[in-house]
């Protein structure tokens, strides 16, 4: 019944430029028939996203980017078709959100004795009362004119070993699988290519998922290369997990990354969104004619 899914977005509720209602226009205009809002580690955003899709005929699957540390290094966790309001999940969230709120503080420290001031109220500014992540303080370098562009501000200062960064733990992986299922949502592993695992510290990852009664693997996702959506299909396939589609949408600016330009699941894929009963949301579109 539907063809064109989106299963991986943000807006300002986290580190995306357009607002819930400006993305869910975009996401139809594209072409989009079902978008998730998966905003890191809040679903602030959800009930504008769902209240903006009812007048442009569109599905909204209420969903979260949960940031998780496994093994020493951060995982995303998409969580998807979940209540955006449980009481179980936003009480995890709000762990994260406050370790967020003291990194950002620390970072602005960091960054003041590498000879930079004013960035925590920089990005603090640039976040608009919402959470603020690392891309706030990217872009609040670059809009200062101390760095060229985003990649560059990560590069330099943002990532393990350089100036800004700070350690820290987010949630475990059964933490945030286990919020996710409380919530009555699908746990799904964020874009598994960009974590520059080798082949067998991926299928470790992939073997705890399972365990913990993960659900799926984004398969299809704005930052992977063919090559990837075939090898990631292989090792959804190996470890029967169901496989998900997302661009990962962040802002306009980006050409590289668009909302409904995401190919088709390869063969052979269980699509994540098979046991989903988007009747409900149809009937309303069928309504609004
Ligand atoms: P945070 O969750 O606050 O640590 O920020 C992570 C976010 O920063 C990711 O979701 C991306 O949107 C962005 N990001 C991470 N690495 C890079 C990079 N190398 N260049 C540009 N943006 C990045
Ligand atoms: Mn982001
Ligand atoms: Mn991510
Ligand atoms: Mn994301």
């Amino acid at each position: 019944m539907f063809c064109v899914y989106d299963l991986h977005s943000h807006s300002t509720a986290s580190d995306g430029t357009l607002s819930p209602r400006a993305l869910v226009q975009r996401a139809a205009e594209a072409g989009v028939e079902v978008l998730a809002l998966t905003d890191h580690d809040t679903t602030a955003g959800i009930d504008e996203a769902s209240e903006a899709a009812q007048s442009c005929g569109l599905v909204l699957i209420p969903g979260v980017e949960v940031s998780v540390s496994w093994n020493r290094q951060t995982v995303h966790l998409v969580g998807l078709n979940l209540d955006p309001h449980d009481s179980r999940l936003d009480a995890g969230l709000q762990k994260l959100r406050d370790f967020r709120e003291w990194r950002a503080e620390e970072i602005g420290r960091r960054l003041d004795k590498a000879g930079i001031s004013g960035a925590y109220e920089g990005a603090l500014a640039l976040a608009e009362g919402c959470l603020v992540s690392r891309t706030h303080f990217a872009r609040f370098l670059v809009q200062s004119g101390i760095v060229e562009d985003e990649r560059k501000v990560f590069k330099r200062f943002l990532v393990s070993g350089k100036p800004g960064h700070v350690p820290g733990e987010w949630a475990s992986l059964e933490e945030a699988v286990g919020w996710i299922h409380a919530a009555g949502g699908q746990a799904v592993i964020a874009h598994p290519a960009r974590y520059r695992m080798t082949r067998s510290k991926l299928r470790q990852l992939l073997k705890q998922f399972v365990a913990l009664q993960g659900d799926g693997l984004e398969v299809v996702s704005g930052s992977h290369s063919r090559d990837d959506y075939v090898n990631m299909a292989k090792h959804a396939r190996d470890f029967d997990l169901l496989a998900s589609a997302g661009s990962d949408f962040h802002c306009p600016e980006n050409p590289w990354i668009e909302l409904g330009r995401l190919p088709r699941l390869p063969e052979g894929c269980k699509p994540v969104w098979q046991s989903w009963n988007l009747s409900a949301q149809t009937d309303l579109r069928s309504q609004l004619g």
